[in-house]
């Protein structure tokens, strides 16, 4: 099996106010050709560093202390900003979390697509334009000779991402980089993605690296797998390796922490103890040390060194040696060990909880939205240029009750939220507050009122 990327001791700090922060840290990685290659890890670890380490767009506080990327007999780290430029999009792209920040807004699809052929000067306009429908099919975005001239904001999340996904695919690059992909999308939307993604695997024989926390995408759909922790690989393996038989107690933890692996009916999921440590500061032992339930003394002294295991698997670790596992705790006895989710509060909750009387109380609430202009709707003869985004919902809070609303994308979850904030005017119903009725409020009576109804919203930045 050939490497399509070699990583070798690589290094990068980010400079802040605060000192170097050293986000990755003595890291070798291959990653083989014609394979899908998964980095796992909590927020923090490093994953997406690595990414923007190899396609060299990294913040302009990152500094690359050490190592070497071998692609396509280049060094990486060497090449200028032009030699760079040449092998973006052709050789090497990235599919994004979120689509609505790397597409542009703006611009149609058509015209976004046909930007990324540039370089192709010798093809016509309508070449460039028959390339991206031909894409856009690909990646199963029906009707496509129509939807190529729609923006970004015409396309659901998941076509979106799809979209996203046939961009990065237009000049056929060998390798792709994923990052996080489904992280901006609801399970249905997530379902097509890896289905497409395991397509295009097979079609295109594509190299393919899937970051990710998603550890159900991940054993889906990669064949090896890198786990990260506080910037390092701490094991490295096949799928199976990792998934059937994680030696390193970070992975057995994190694996343990997947909600879809515990199989018992329980409000209490396990946790990793602690959190990831300050990179500011390199700790003199083990990382890990603080949170592992396996730690021993030489862990809090001495850093572990990485321990090559029986076909290729990694790990570094104090508690293996080359060749044989010296030492080892079963999958069960890691999960046995592990503490869950909020036990003590939960406890004290269960015993002092006490639910009130009715404070939301909401019914047959309406939403409508106007899908089109009054002329439009003349000219095109549609009777009712409306759709009901909320058609007769009806929900009730009592004081104290945490209540979930769960839906797919566009099934108006959203929407009647922000219509109980005022932030939406319904088309009829009712939405008592706390005996209060907020429907038909003027703006400046619900200004006092929305200090008692807040949104968390879904992404801090957006
Ligand atoms: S080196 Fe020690 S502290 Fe670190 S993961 Fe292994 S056992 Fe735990």
């Amino acid at each position: 099996m050939s490497n399509l990327v070699e990583i070798q001791d690589l290094n990068v700090n980010f400079r802040t106010p605060h000192g170097q922060v050293h986000a990755i840290r003595n890291l070798n990685l291959d990653i083989p050709q014609n394979k899908i290659l998964g980095i796992v890890g909590e927020s923090g670890s490093g994953k997406s560093t690595v990414i923007w380490t190899i396609t060299r767009l990294l913040a302009s506080n990152a500094v690359i202390e050490s190592g070497r990327i071998l692609f396509d007999g280049h060094d990486i780290l060497q090449l200028e900003e032009h030699e760079l430029a040449s092998i973006r999009g052709d050789k090497m792209s990235v599919v994004f979390q979120d689509p609505m920040t790397s597409q542009i807004p703006v611009l149609s699809y058509g015209r976004q697509m046909t930007d990324i052929q540039h370089r192709h000067r010798n093809l016509k306009a309508n070449d460039k334009r028959q390339n991206a429908i031909d894409i856009l099919k690909r990646v199963g975005i029906p009707d496509p000779e129509q939807r190529v001239d729609q923006y970004p904001h015409q396309f659901s999340g998941g076509m979106r991402q799809r979209v996203s996904i046939a961009m990065a695919l237009m000049m056929d690059p060998p390798l792709l980089f994923a990052d996080e992909p489904t992280t901006a999308l609801d399970v249905t939307m997530e379902a097509q993605i890896i289905h497409l993604l395991r397509e295009l695997k097979v079609e295109l024989d594509a190299t393919i690296v899937l970051v990710s926390h998603n550890l159900g995408l991940i054993a889906e759909l990669c064949d090896e797998v890198a786990v990260m922790y506080a910037g390092e690989i701490v094991e490295k393996g096949s799928v199976q390796q990792i998934f059937y038989d994680p030696v390193h107690p970070y992975t057995q933890a994190l694996l343990e922490c997947d909600p879809a692996r515990v199989l018992k009916q329980t409000r209490l999921l396990p946790i990793i103890p602690g959190d990831m440590p300050d990179l500011h500061d390199i700790a003199k032992g083990c990382e890990f040390a603080p949170r592992c339930s396996q730690s021993l003394d030489l862990c809090h002294l001495k850093p572990p060194s990485e321990h090559h295991l029986k076909d290729g698997q990694t790990v570094r670790c104090h508690l293996y040696s080359d060749g044989e596992m010296s030492s080892r705790v079963p999958l069960a006895d890691a999960q046995a060990s592990m503490p869950t989710i909020g036990e003590e509060a939960l406890q004290s909750n269960r015993s002092h909880h006490t639910v009130g009387a009715t404070l939301l109380d909401v019914s047959d609430l309406r939403v409508r939205f106007r899908t089109m202009g009054g002329l439009s709707a003349l000219m095109k003869a549609v009777k009712d240029p409306h759709v009901d985004a909320v058609l007769d919902a009806s929900i009730s809070v009592r004081a104290g009750e945490t209540v979930g609303l769960v839906g797919e994308s566009g099934s108006g979850k959203t929407t009647m939220g922000r219509t109980i904030q005022g932030l939406i005017q319904p088309h009829s119903g009712s939405i008592r507050f706390d005996g209060l009725e907020l429907s038909g409020l003027s703006e400046a009576a619900l200004k006092p009122i929305r200090r008692n109804i807040s949104l968390m919203f879904q992404d801090p930045v957006g």
